[in-house]
């Protein structure tokens, strides 16, 4: 066993401390979490959410992002560890019964309220301890929709300004068993981008394609053959994916051929690097398949997400202190999804994790999904143990630095 898998006697006397004030939290976290969910605001729009949320912590917050907020509590000096919440709800109809449902188009339908009410209870009972280092928690604007809050939060080099070592970041997830928080090291979500494929062509009469050129039959093969051509670029042991979400062709004559065309696909992959080249492998097959047909396709490739990698030993760290708060670590939860805390892990070594809710058979971003409100002390435990394992960490570089 390392230094980091063991409870030193402050950390014990620490955690139940923060463990007794946090349960003096929740009765006030539950009612934050509805008032957060009638009043949902969307991407972009969250000052009024940050403005509550800041107003129920009771601290000072520098605003970030447009809409977000970031602050400080603990020590002064010295490193920190940041706590994610994200702040924005979906343009979701919601379809729950309950008195405080949203009734205004949008909808906490991500559980980003269930994650603000346990930050907040989990930074008003830290502000009654003696924190070994800052803790910082990081209300992050626009999680569901471009341009990431998340990478804006890196770029304004607020990791620097607020000496941010580690993140974490929880997320409730019906698909891990409640009592359970899926961390696992290494590779969690995708790197994703966007391919935008631009097909032009003479055009012509339907019935004299001789004399001109297709170009909606060469926007079709250059759909059917990307799966085909990433089969024979991509390592089948390392995962990778192109799915089209958009082909535009033709205006709706049965006679005419088009002279352009545009293909819109999502781009998967393990890390950014194999994104580019994977992009650069299917512009290629594009234009030449475009040829083919007397007809020029341009690849244009959006780079989103990095890859969300967690960090080795600050998940061995937290699986530690997960246990010694009551809950479970399980299997990692690993897809091809993407979400932009991976600007913060590529940034510096963190942690997301999922804690598992009851789901009723319903998935995230469903208009029916509402976490019970035991799911708030849950993710505020995910999150204490997150502080606690940075802080491990931090404690153990520093004694080796010696
Ligand atoms: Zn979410």
């Amino acid at each position: 066993m390392t230094d980091t898998q063991v409870q030193s006697p402050a950390e014990e006397a620490l955690t139940t401390a923060w463990l007794a004030a946090l349960a003096q939290e929740l009765d006030g976290a539950r009612e934050l979490r509805e008032e957060l969910h009638r009043e949902p605001r969307v991407s972009g729009e969250e000052q009024d959410t940050t403005s509550r949320v800041t107003r129920a912590m009771g601290i000072e917050m520098v605003p970030v992002a447009d809409t977000g907020g970031i602050g400080r509590i603990g020590p002064t000096t010295g490193p920190a560890i940041g706590l994610r919440g994200e702040l924005d709800a979906l343009p979701v109809r919601e379809a729950t019964e309950v008195t405080w449902a949203s009734t205004t188009g949008a909808m906490h339908a991500c559980g980003h309220d269930v994650h603000l009410a346990a930050l907040t209870a989990v930074v008003r009972a830290a502000k009654q301890l003696e924190l070994p280092y800052g803790l910082v928690p990081v209300l992050q604007p626009r999680e569901e929709a471009y341009p990431s809050g998340g990478r804006d939060i890196v770029q304004e080099g607020m990791l620097e300004q607020f000496a941010i070592a580690h993140m974490i970041g929880a997320h409730v997830h019906p698909g891990v068993p409640v009592g359970s928080v899926a961390t696992g090291s290494g590779f969690v979500n995708a790197a994703a981008g966007e391919l935008d494929i631009h097909v032009s062509g003479r055009g012509g009469h339907g019935a004299y394609p001789h004399q001109g050129s297709d170009v909606a039959t060469a926007v079709a093969q250059i759909v059917t053959g990307i799966p085909e051509t990433l089969r024979r670029h991509s390592d089948p042991m390392d995962p990778a994916l192109v799915s089209v979400g958009t082909i535009q062709v033709g205006s709706g004559a049965s006679n005419v051929l088009p002279k352009e065309g545009r293909i819109f696909a999502t781009i998967r992959t393990t890390s950014s690097t194999e994104g580019r080249r994977l992009a650069e492998t299917i512009a290629s097959f594009a234009e030449h398949q475009a040829l083919a047909f007397g007809c020029v396709a341009e690849l244009t490739h959006t780079e989103g997400e990095p890859a969300l990698i967690n960090d080795g030993p600050l998940v061995s760290a937290m699986d530690a202190v997960l246990e010694d708060l009551g809950l479970e670590h399980t299997e990692p939860m690993r897809s091809l999804g993407a979400d932009d805390f991976s600007f913060f892990s590529e940034a510096v070594p963190s942690v997301m994790c999922f804690v598992g809710v009851e789901g009723n058979g319903v998935s995230l971003h469903d208009p029916t999904f509402l976490p019970n409100e035991d799911a708030i002390e849950r993710v505020a435990r995910t999150y204490i143990a997150g502080y606690l394992a940075g802080a491990r960490t931090l404690k153990q570089s520093r004694h080796e630095a010696r």
